[in-house]
């Protein structure tokens, strides 16, 4: 099946004058009006043919137009703005049955239990919620072909973040853990409306098969928390709050003197796996 063709609608601009969205700041709202970057940022959610997608915040719906100009099935978008509701309403109609809207806090939704699989994730995420929501995706990573997410440039270079780089930390051992991560595209404040006072970027994710299940991400959760938490300290010293640490570090085979900074992900799995038979 290739994409269907594009209907006539109206531009952004004229949707959010009719519809009176005007971005407000705790929405964290700064829409994306050009029709060649939505399109950009969908083409690089990768192969969309059967596959069924969630956004997150469409608000006037421009990576959402590109989204349905896309060959995927079914894109479910979740949008907190009731004003924003009833402008996809609009473009629902115009590609009938391949819209589903729902008002409601993305915080609050599984996307296992929206979307049957395959399923891909994609969206320009609110800042104020984009970490919450990615730690939640990446619980539920097993289940989703791949993540396409526009965070705050400095958030997607914690994401991506090498060990022994002040960027690394909690965020990038979870994400790495799960995930093939890459940064695929940065884009300067201008490319909103409003403008944003930082760039933006595309981060994408395609989780790695294994699957470690709950308990094990939720033994990586305290572990990097612990480590992160007091991040010049030595191993040893940090990991204190989680029991014996000389006998966990041993038992994963890693020096106590060592610093969070300079473990690699294998290294943190090793140590979250020894955490987890030690309850
Ligand atoms: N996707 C649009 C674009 O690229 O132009 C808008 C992106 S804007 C950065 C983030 C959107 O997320 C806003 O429309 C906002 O109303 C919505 N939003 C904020 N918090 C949300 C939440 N917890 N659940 C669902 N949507 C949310």
């Amino acid at each position: 099946m290739s994409a269907p063709a594009t209907p006539a609608l109206p531009s952004l601009r004229e949707t959010i004058a009719r519809h009176g969205l005007e971005a407000r700041k705790s929405l964290g709202q700064h829409f994306l009006l050009d029709p060649a970057l939505c399109a950009r940022i969908a083409s690089a959610a990768g192969p969309m043919e059967g596959r069924q997608v969630l956004e997150v915040g469409p608000g006037p719906g421009g990576l959402t137009r590109a989204l349905l100009d896309t060959a995927a099935e079914k894109v479910v978008a979740v949008e907190l703005d009731r004003r924003a509701v009833a402008a996809l309403a609009e473009l629902g109609a115009a590609y009938p049955g391949r819209l589903q809207v729902i008002e409601g806090d993305a915080l609050r939704l599984d996307p296992v239990v929206l979307l049957a699989p395959p399923r891909k994730v994609v969206a320009n995420l609110p800042y104020n919620v984009g970490t919450p929501l990615l730690v939640g995706w990446l619980r539920r990573a097993a289940a989703l072909e791949s993540m396409t997410l526009m965070f705050q440039q400095e958030v997607a270079e914690r994401i991506t973040a090498a060990p022994d780089t002040e960027a690394y930390g909690r965020l990038g051992v979870l994400a790495q853990w799960r995930c093939r991560c890459t940064l695929l595209l940065s884009l300067p404040p201008g490319a909103f409306s409003p403008p944003p006072k930082v760039w933006s970027a595309v981060v994408g994710f395609v989780p790695y098969e294994q699957d470690p299940g709950p308990a094990l991400f939720a033994a990586m959760e305290r572990l990097t928390a612990a480590a992160f938490g007091q991040r010049r300290k030595m191993l040893r010293g940090a990991l204190k709050s989680l029991g014996d640490a000389d006998e966990l570090l041993s038992a994963a085979g890693i020096a106590g003197d060592r610093r969070a900074e300079t473990l690699s992900i294998a290294e943190f799995d090793r140590l979250a796996r020894v955490l987890l038979t030690r309850g």
